[in-house]
């Protein structure tokens, strides 16, 4: 294995387990190591400090592991064992369930890797080039630890790969390939398009917030902005909601709820969909809505795009103040890594100020436990909401 030496004091953020190496904290390396091989590092103490994979760009090395040992088969069996476990006793698997996030990248000490289980089918995500290179390994890991739960192991990293051009076909079956498309969450029903979809296919990190959405939906009327496959519209919908109206700029995604929510309520007419631009819509909206979530896109996917992201969100959220009825009810989100929970908070109270109107919070939301966050690695917090009562 090749190895890598720090600068003096750069091992700093090692020793206290951040699993990052970046660029320019690196002295020298016995050679260059090829985009994703396997190295060991050193300090300038010439001690060994960890394991990981190497790929070219700001962050250099991604830890794989603090002790000196091998990376094979076996760690990744080890690693996603944990992993299991975890969900076990979070108590995602079996029920009417069978849609969860059983590997979170640096939450689950496995940076760059991300796998999402619907039902028997694992949806596996590489994010660098060196678990891009170890796919066959970990797909042999998962079916060990998975057992006959797993039937069929899909690998998409068409779009979350970088050079992906030099690294070849990144999409298809790793194992089975005779899929049931339609997967369950708290006994609703949606299907998974594995090949087209965004992410893993389905945005597994708002299942909570979903269920707490159904709780406040009896009776209201309810807007869906940023539907995407319509996640939050089927819960509104069992929680009794009068109306449910699905926004998203994608015709696509449209048609993916209207797909959804016929699975779950087959010809309901409380349902309605519609492929709109957010703030052309809630500009010209007449509906006089009580419910309304927003849910969109990463604003700000770096730290340099953070002071228009905000302004982004702020304007986003005045419109909904704008317009939601007296005693409505507001769901709001960020998933923008770059903006912190205060950050987003101020964002939203800007907006509730320049609107005029009398707001409590009344749930402060984040990700669920399936998507944990590394203690060492602030920076795998990304998700956060609110949940305001608008007088
Ligand atoms: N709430 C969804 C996830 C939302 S993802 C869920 O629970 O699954 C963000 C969505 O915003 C994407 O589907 C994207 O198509 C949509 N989008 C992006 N820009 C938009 C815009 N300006 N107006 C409406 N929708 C937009």
């Amino acid at each position: 294995m090749k190895s890598i030496f720090l600068k003096r004091g750069k091992e700093e953020s090692l020793r206290r387990f951040h699993p990052w190496i970046f660029s320019g904290a690196i002295h020298h390396m016995s050679e260059e190591p090829k985009e994703g091989e396997k190295v060991m590092v050193f300090t300038s103490e010439d001690e060994y400090i960890a394991t990981g994979h190497f790929q070219i760009g700001s962050i250099m090395v991604r830890v794989l592991s603090f002790d000196n040992e091998d990376i094979n088969q076996h760690f990744y069996e080890r690693r996603l064992a944990i992993a299991k476990d975890v969900r076990q006793r979070i108590g995602v698997l079996g029920g009417d369930n069978n849609t969860y996030r059983l590997v979170h990248g640096e939450g689950d000490n496995l940076p760059g890797l991300v796998i999402d289980i619907y039902g028997n089918t694992a949806v596996m995500q590489a994010h660098s080039v060196g678990m891009h290179i170890d796919r066959q390994m970990i797909a042999k890991a998962l079916k060990t630890v998975m057992g006959d739960d797993l039937k069929n192991i899909f690998y998409k990293s068409e779009t979350t790969l970088p050079f992906k051009a030099e690294l070849g076909q990144e999409n298809g079956f790793l194992l089975g390939g005779d899929t049931n498309d339609v997967a369950m969450e708290n006994g609703l029903k949606f299907h998974v398009d594995w090949l087209r979809g965004q992410k893993t296919g389905f945005f597994v990190d708002q299942r909570d917030n979903r269920s707490l959405l159904e709780h406040y939906s009896h009776g209201r009327k309810v807007l869906n902005m940023f539907c995407y496959t319509g996640g939050f519209s089927f819960y509104a919908m069992r929680g009794g909601a009068e109306l449910v109206h699905s926004v998203d700029s994608s015709q696509k995604a449209i048609d993916l709820t209207k797909a959804n929510v016929e699975l779950n309520f087959p010809d309901d007419p409380r349902h309605e969909a519609f492929a709109e631009d957010a703030f052309k819509f809630l500009d010209q909206m007449k509906t006089p809505y009580d419910l309304i979530i927003l849910d969109p896109p990463a604003f700000a996917k770096h730290k340099d795009a953070l002071h228009n992201a905000l302004k982004g969100y702020t304007r986003l959220n005045k419109k909904a103040f704008e317009k939601i009825q007296p005693g409505g009810i507001l769901f709001t989100f960020s998933c923008s890594q770059a903006v912190n929970k205060d950050q987003f908070r101020t964002a939203v109270f800007t907006a509730a100020a320049s609107a005029g109107r009398n707001v409590r919070i009344l749930h402060q939301l984040h990700q669920p436990a399936d998507h944990p966050i590394n203690i060492y690695h602030p920076e795998g917090e990304y998700l956060k909401g609110l949940v305001l009562y608008v007088e």
